[in-house]
């Protein structure tokens, strides 16, 4: 499998934008582009035929929950990600380490990645996850399944992505807590630094791989993260973590992070992409993000429509004929009132899941490739 190569067609003169073409060995994604989360190798009640004709162009699985459920070898021996799932397009597998703060501090402080208050008490060097215990050579968890204890360390993560054959594995790390001080910080990043050396070495190099730049919301620890991962043979770059409370911050750090990566390489941004932060983020040089806005938001009845939300649980549309968003061009919207969708919804049927889902991707897929129209025509 050759691995990915990015050329990159257009660079913006007025921001960091530019336009792209990432060929992989599933095909070719224009950039920037959102990628579909398919975290357990599906993305939540659509097929992988309906996945395309939503528009999306690569998907990313999630190696954590693969290998506790069904196991990656059980995915090698149906031939890989691609075979398992029936999709021909690319597929890009997170490392894991988005879990170690999930499971571990995520989870003992009911934090998200972003959106902390500062009243949440610091993550510092003398506290430990509950669940979960990190050391340098890797981190056991506790598996929500069965309470088993798994190890998944660099060579680990990496051997579980080999297995899941995907076009881009990512190197293995801890994304920080957003409430960790500096010194925990500092302490974490350099050790996914040493991390991201061994995933080098135990990579599959067939595989293309993403390092992971980290440095929670510290600017000086980012852009020495980003020099670090940087100077490392990786195929691309994967920028993880949390940028600080507001977007504002967000847009300043993705900007020390990415001047010290090199031009000639995809960067990921992982897990952000909302669609006030779309266009914000590919200013700054993002080629790729994923986000599970789009699908998670479908299955609890939320369109985003270009008239803005739309709750469609709401009893004021059973007697709509008018479809979710009449400018909208999706399987949905051709054929779906939101009357029936409101009545789908409300009755729990599984299928109101789907077909808002769908729209939900094609609405994020397109407004992605407007912003890609905006660079092609020197608009951003
Ligand atoms: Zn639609």
């Amino acid at each position: 499998m050759p691995r990915v190569r990015l050329e990159i067609l257009k660079r913006s003169k007025k921001s960091r934008a530019r336009l792209g073409l990432l060929h992989t060995a599933h095909g070719t994604v224009e950039t920037p582009a959102l990628v579909t989360v398919a975290t357990q190798a599906a993305v939540k009640t659509l097929t992988a035929e309906q996945a395309e004709g939503a528009g999306s162009p690569l998907l990313i699985c999630n190696t954590f929950h693969l290998h506790l459920k069904p196991g990656e070898q059980v995915v090698r021996a149906q031939g890989g990600l691609h075979e398992f799932m029936a999709w021909k397009r690319p597929i890009m597998t997170d490392s894991g380490g988005f879990q170690v703060f999930s499971l571990g501090f995520g989870r003992d402080y009911g934090l998200g990645k972003i959106g902390y208050r500062d009243t949440t008490a610091k993550v510092g060097l003398k506290q430990k996850p509950k669940l979960l215990s990190i050391t340098e050579q890797g981190v056991t968890f506790t598996s929500y399944l069965d309470g088993r204890k798994i190890f998944i360390g660099p060579e680990e993560s990496m051997s579980i992505q080999a297995a899941l054959g995907a076009d881009i594995a990512f190197a293995f790390d801890e994304c920080t807590p957003p409430n960790a001080d500096r010194a925990y910080t500092e302490m974490s990043v350099a050790r996914t630094h040493r991390w991201a050396e061994r995933c080098l070495k135990a990579r599959d190099p067939k595989q293309s791989l993403y390092g992971i730049v980290q440095g929670g919301k510290f600017k000086d620890l980012r852009r020495a993260s980003a020099r670090t991962v940087a100077s490392l043979p990786f195929d691309g770059f994967g920028i993880g973590g949390e940028f600080g409370a507001d977007k504002k911050t967000m847009t300043a750090m993705l900007r020390e992070v990415v001047r010290e990566l090199p031009e000639g390489k995809p960067r990921h941004l992982l897990g952000i992409g909302h669609p006030d932060d779309i266009r914000r983020i590919v200013k700054e040089g993002v080629d790729t993000f994923d986000c599970t806005v789009p699908t998670q938001y479908a299955r609890h009845g939320t369109a985003f429509t270009s008239r803005g939300r739309l709750e469609i649980g709401s009893s004021k549309h059973l007697k709509s004929r008018a479809p979710l968003d009449s400018a909208c061009g999706c399987p949905t919207c051709t054929k779906y009132t939101r009357g029936y969708l409101c009545h789908l919804y409300r009755a729990k049927e599984y299928t109101a899941g789907t077909l808002l889902t769908i729209h939900n991707l094609w609405h994020f897929n397109e407004l992605v490739r407007r912003v890609r129209t905006e660079i092609r025509r020197g608009l951003i």
